[in-house]
């Protein structure tokens, strides 16, 4: 008997308060317990295709809501539901325009905007940042999507996205519950990273939550800790597909925190009284981790009233025997408050969180009642809360076999009889997912034996828990389902994907390198781009691998190479990172066409006379020498007027002069001749331009025109936000407009490169100059030159390679393109909207940021992405979203991130 209490109990406790699985309800546009009133749209194009009209399922007047005229990509049109209530809404259904049969049009894209006070709207992303959610393929099937991660929200708005000007109309269903929390937004410091030597770094950020970033505090949203996915016992396993290790919890460890607790703030819709707040902690001690010591929470009964003085909190008793993650219960003797602040002590080094929920009396909120709704059906395994299927079941248009009525708002009447109903059914539930847990084990243990090629092809045909999207045709009786993408992490060794990727697909007679690099073996077909890198094992690298795709074969690794400075540093040192075996050429297969056509023709300056530039200054060191600033007499005369320059009255004019340092090699003085060469043909007002040589005689010298205000990087990371505290105490600041105007002229410049096919491979803020205007500079075309020098002086063995700004074919095949430019802009972007205050991924060492990048070329939702600067508009951060996509068609040009960036501008 005790042990089916306990078994009855079980379900409780390993189960949130809100749980995705079950929270499927329809919510009222079908049944029509969402109100005409509540729904409002931008425009509808008649009265017979008003919002009013956009209720799945059902076909009145014309049928579905249509926004007025023809949408054009550019459009944002919306349909916007009022739930008039905080839901969890984990579903969304879509279907076309049924018209009794005439309607066609329906929508294939769309995103969602949701908001919770109805005044800041947040666009939906999923995990992986995807905006934009498949919709309808015809016009009578429903498609059901699941949102992961699930929205609370009071208000949601669905925008239909085209990519050709078409008409668009739709139907849709919203899916979810009641949010009973209430809570409309925590604040607590930002998630960290555990990296242990020996074991797999766990990312312990809070990915999904959707509030504000600032000073490393989170405020203003709400993500991991309500979204209803309780974390594991080991904090490194997850549930969820296309995620990384340690995604369920939230994780702060002891030392980075000063005062030895984590603060956190919960903001409530409205007053209430709190019963208890549960905290779902991991407590695997082994590794540092325990629930917390003890927890202290004030209440704030008004928002504007002063914390109250007595505090509730508890001391736990801590568990060094059961390493299970678990609920704390806190009890917060029906205090009544609006917003809580709560401190939790650490009990170990670190603490995790995946949940936090609140039980307050529910007297005080009355939520919009919704009579009876239907609730679909979890997906498919209770087990896995997210398995991502694509499931075809049968129509819609009549009320479907599967879905079952189930009241959302259920009244808490105490009947035994409905307790006992609950009970039986969850224990059914169980045996189901005990059955069901077996039968995978059953199928996989079968899989495995398979041969590795069948089972690749296998795991594409067959793995279902892999889409979110579920259609609802018409024409099926009984539900059927459909497999689309593989992604069952005992599937994605690097060589299997391969064979996957269009760009990377190689045949499987290939032998395999592993990639010498300590921080990843990563096994690589040997006919890939992959020269240099050493061989460790199966054979030496072959001929075909040295000589590559490339125009330049790899003579570091063919003829080992004598005598050059391997110590000359080419960057910042912490910019840099040294990837062991990686070598020269190999790293540089950019066009050759183009560098050739660039250098074939020499010097297009002119030689200037050595004894007419007058040293002024030192302005700091390159890699080739020092850069100094001199007067030039005569610069004017001696370019013939042909360039404007700031002082045109024949007085001296400062320039900067870049000198080769006596001891260079033969192979430095090339690169220095062939950097001249470069720039002597580039003319472009974001390009830093070079104004005359002196190579006839030793030392060599490039003189350029002087940007007063030196490199980007140090230029703002010597200013702060302008603010009117910035205007008062005259601190040096630069301004959002001013900001985005840098940006525009980066890449302008790049534009202009992109369009000669060059391949700058070094875009960074610490290689833009900037001038006493703010016009910005691209310089520094130190790692282009070497891709046509043949010259490997500095690597040996060694190369120096600034990994933060990197792509990640950059570091994996070797593949610099105008693609892998655009990579690099984006990570530029992201350096000027944080000021240059951080260094790109700061918190990563060199070897985890190597680690990532295998993440973005397995691309299951690992990968980490730099982090959206307080300063930058959201529409930017999509940019540079855009940029780091793993794909490069899927790049923005530079044509097109110039025209966004003017548009800003403007
Ligand atoms: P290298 O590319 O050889 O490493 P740089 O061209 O970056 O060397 O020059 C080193 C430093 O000299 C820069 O960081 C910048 O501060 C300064 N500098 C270089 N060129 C100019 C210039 N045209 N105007 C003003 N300062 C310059």
């Amino acid at each position: 008997m005790l042990f089916l209490m306990l078994l009855l109990l079980l379900p409780a406790e390993s189960r949130s308060q809100t749980d995705p699985a079950q929270c499927r309800y329809a919510l009222g546009m079908q049944d029509g317990s969402i109100a005409d009133d509540d729904l409002t749209a931008s425009s509808q194009w008649y009265e017979s295709t008003g919002p009013k009209y956009a209720r799945l399922g059902r076909d009145e007047a014309d049928g579905a809501w249509c926004p007025a005229g023809p949408l054009h990509p550019s459009d944002e049109q919306f349909l916007q539901v009022d739930l008039r209530s905080l839901c969890f809404v984990t579903l969304v259904g879509t279907q076309g325009r049924s018209g009794g049969g005439a309607g066609k049009e329906f929508v294939r894209i769309y995103r969602l905007d949701y908001s919770r006070d109805g005044d800041r709207w947040i666009s939906w992303k999923s995990r992986t940042g995807q905006k934009v959610i498949q919709g309808n393929s015809n016009v009578y099937d429903v498609v059901l999507k699941d949102l992961r991660p699930p929205v609370i929200a009071r208000y949601l708005r669905i925008i239909p996205v085209t990519e050709l000007t078409s008409t668009v109309c739709m139907r849709m269903e919203l899916y979810g519950c009641s949010w009973h929390d209430g809570l409309l937004s925590y604040s607590a410091p930002e998630g960290q990273i555990m990296a242990v030597p020996g074991y797999p770094i766990a990312y312990l950020n809070d990915s999904t939550y959707d509030g504000f970033l600032e000073r490393r505090l989170q405020f203003g949203g709400l993500g991991q800790l309500t979204d209803g996915l309780l974390g594991m016992d080991d904090f490194l396993q997850t549930h969820q597909t296309r995620t990384w290790q340690g995604y369920d919890y939230v994780g702060w460890r002891n030392d980075s925190l000063g005062p030895g607790y984590v603060e956190m703030d919960f903001l409530f819709d409205k007053q209430r009284n709190f019963s208890s707040m549960k905290v779902h902690c991991n407590n695997m001690f082994s590794r540092g981790v325990k629930i917390f010591k003890k927890v202290s929470c004030l209440f704030k009964p008004r928002l504007i009233s002063d914390w109250e003085p007595e505090p509730v909190g508890i001391t736990t008793v801590l568990d060094d025997k059961n390493p299970s993650a678990r609920f704390v219960t806190v009890p917060l003797g029906n205090r009544v408050g609006k917003e809580l602040r709560c401190q939790f002590s650490f009990a170990d080094t670190w603490m995790m969180f995946s949940e936090i929920s609140f039980q307050s009396n529910m007297e005080v909120i009355k939520p919009r009642v919704i009579p009876v709704h239907t609730r679909l059906p979890s997906p498919l395994s209770t087990a896995d809360p997210e398995p991502e299927l694509s499931t075809m079941l049968q129509s819609q248009e009549t009320t479907p076999p599967f879905i079952v009525s189930w009241p959302v708002d259920r009244p808490d009447d105490g009947s035994t009889s409905v307790l006992i109903g609950c009970l039986v059914t969850i224990i059914l539930l169980l045996l189901v997912i005990i059955v069901l847990i077996l039968w995978c084990q059953y199928v996989r243990k079968v899989l495995e034996k398979a041969p590795c090629r069948i089972l690749d092809e296998e795991v594409m045909g067959q793995h279902s828990s892999c889409s979110d999207t579920m259609v609802v045709h018409s024409s099926h009786s009984n539900p059927t389902y459909e497999t689309v993408f593989l992604l069952d992490p005992e599937y994605q060794e690097p060589v299997l994907l391969l064979h996957k990727l269009p760009e990377l697909s190689q045949s499987a007679e290939d032998s395999v390198l592993i990639l010498s690099n300590p921080a990843y073996d990563l096994f690589i077909p040997t006919s890939f781009p992959l020269i240099g890198w050493h061989v460790m094992k199966n054979k030496p690298i072959s001929t075909n691998v040295c000589s590559g795709d490339y125009a330049e074969p790899d003579l570091t690794q063919c003829t080992p190479h004598q005598g050059f400075q391997s110590s000359v540093p080419h960057y910042a040192e912490t910019d840099i990172v040294s990837l062991q075996g990686v070598t020269g050429s190999n790293m540089y297969a950019v066009p050759a066409l183009t560098v050739d056509s660039l250098t074939r023709k020499g010097i297009s300056v002119g030689e200037f006379p050595r004894q007419r530039l007058h040293f002024r200054e030192k302005l700091g060191e390159g890699q080739f020498g020092e850069v100094h600033l001199c007067e030039a007499e005569g610069l004017q005369e001696f370019l013939g007027g042909v360039v404007p320059l700031s002082d045109p009255d024949g007085r001296p004019v400062l320039v900067a002069v870049k000198k080769l340092r006596a001891d260079a090699s033969k192979n430095a003085r090339n690169d220095f001749l062939k950097e001249i060469k470069i720039m002597s043909r580039l003319n472009h007002p974001n390009i830093v331009r070079l104004l005359g040589v002196c190579v006839c005689t030793d030392p060599l010298c490039m003189i350029t025109e002087y940007m007063e205000n030196g490199d980007l990087n140090q230029f703002l990371s010597q200013r702060e936000s302008e603010s009117t505290l910035t205007h008062a105490n005259n601190i040096p600041s630069v301004s959002l407009p001013n900001l985005l105007h840098m940006s525009a002229q980066i890449s302008s410049g790049m534009r202009y490169l992109a369009s000669l096919n060059f391949v700058h491979r070094d875009l960074a803020t610490r290689n833009c100059l900037v001038d006493h205007q703010l016009t910005i500079k691209i310089a520094d075309f130190g790692m282009s030159r070497n891709l046509y020098s043949g010259d490997y002086y500095r690597i040996q063995g060694r190369a120096v390679l600034p990994i933060r700004w990197m792509a990640w074919e950059s570091i994996l095949l070797g593949k610099f393109t105008t693609a892998s430019d655009v990579w690099a802009f984006g990570v530029t972007l992201w350096e000027i909207f944080t000021l240059c205050k951080e260094q790109p991924y700061s918190l990563l060492s060199d070897e985890q940021v190597i680690e990532n990048t295998g993440e973005f070329f397995r691309n299951q939702g690992r990968q980490i992405f730099l982090s959206h600067p307080s300063l930058c508009p959201p529409t930017l951060f999509e940019l540079m979203l855009r940029c780091w996509s793993r794909d490069t068609k899927d790049r923005p040009s530079f044509e097109r991130v110039h025209r966004h960036l003017q548009e800003h501008v403007a």
